[in-house]
């Protein structure tokens, strides 16, 4: 396969806080997959991989391309221009804001006039400005948010706080989105319902979704590919059939 046809690729990916390895020589390659997972007990280096890919995190070794271009080096925001959208594992929102004003945030790098010219309120400023509350309002109304656009995002349950992240996620219209355990503190029909938002979501886009989840029903359910991560090695690569069936994998959750 030719590498820029490769959705990411990682080689030798490294990091090391002080002695410890939170990644530790890690190489796999995602092809056109829809939907793959990154799965492994607390600790094995998953948020650090995701942070290494959005370039919040410097490796101290190896690489990280995407569609054939090395990411190493850019800027968080110089990633997510190039179609890389994430949520955080740890809420990452506003709470004094509204729910919109929130969602409205992932759509920066879609704005043309920029933020300061939409305070100036010109008159094209003011035209993107309800050209991009349409694209979060449609957004919102997929994630079944619409009903709360005008609410502070303090004043709601954290499950659906959770959607309001990958709202902002989703409005930035990525090639490659990154979900860091989306589903956590969610009951089971907050699951089902973030299940088929993604699934719906990847039907209906040209998208790549790479997401890190415990729950295995819902990772077995969702994901075509997953990669395995223990104390920051990647120890399993494959269908879900085969990483189930995995010696390694199976003594690194049942032997913890
Ligand atoms: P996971 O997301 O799989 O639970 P992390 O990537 O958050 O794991 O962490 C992997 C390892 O790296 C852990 O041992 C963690 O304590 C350590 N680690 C992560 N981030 C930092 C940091 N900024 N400074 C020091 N150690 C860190
Ligand atoms: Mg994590």
């Amino acid at each position: 396969m030719a590498a820029d046809s490769r959705i990411l690729a990682v080689e030798n990916l490294t990091v090391t806080f002080g002695g410890v390895h939170a990644l530790n020589d890690v190489s796999f390659t995602l092809s056109a997959r829809r939907i793959a997972a990154v799965i492994g007990p607390n600790g094995a280096g998953k948020s650090t991989l995701f942070n290494c890919i959005t370039g919040v995190q410097r490796p101290t070794r190896g690489t990280v391309t995407c569609g054939g271009r090395s990411l190493l080096g850019q800027r968080p925001h110089q990633i997510a221009r190039q179609g890389i959208a994430r949520t955080f594992q740890n809420l990452a929102l506003l709470p004094e804001s509204t729910v919109e004003e929130n969602v409205l945030l992932g759509r920066y790098q879609h704005t043309r006039t920029g933020m300061l010219a939409g305070m100036l309120r010109g008159p094209r400023a003011r035209r993107e400005e309800r050209e991009q509350r349409e694209y979060v309002g449609g957004i919102l109304e997929d994630c079944g948010l619409a009903p709360l656009r005008y609410e502070e995002v303090r004043s709601l349950p954290y499950g659906v706080r959770k959607k309001v992240e990958l709202a902002r996620a989703l409005v930035q219209d990525p090639k490659l989105l990154l979900l860091d355990e989306p589903m956590a503190g969610m009951d089971s029909r907050e699951k089902a319902e973030l299940s088929d938002l993604v699934l719906r979501y990847v039907d209906d886009h040209d998208v790549n979704v790479l997401m890190v989840e415990h729950d295995m029903n819902v990772i077995m359910g969702l994901a075509e590919e997953i990669v395995v991560l223990d104390f920051g090695r990647k120890i399993a690569h494959g269908t879900p059939g085969e990483v189930r069936n995995d010696p390694l994998v199976i003594e690194a959750y049942l032997g913890a």
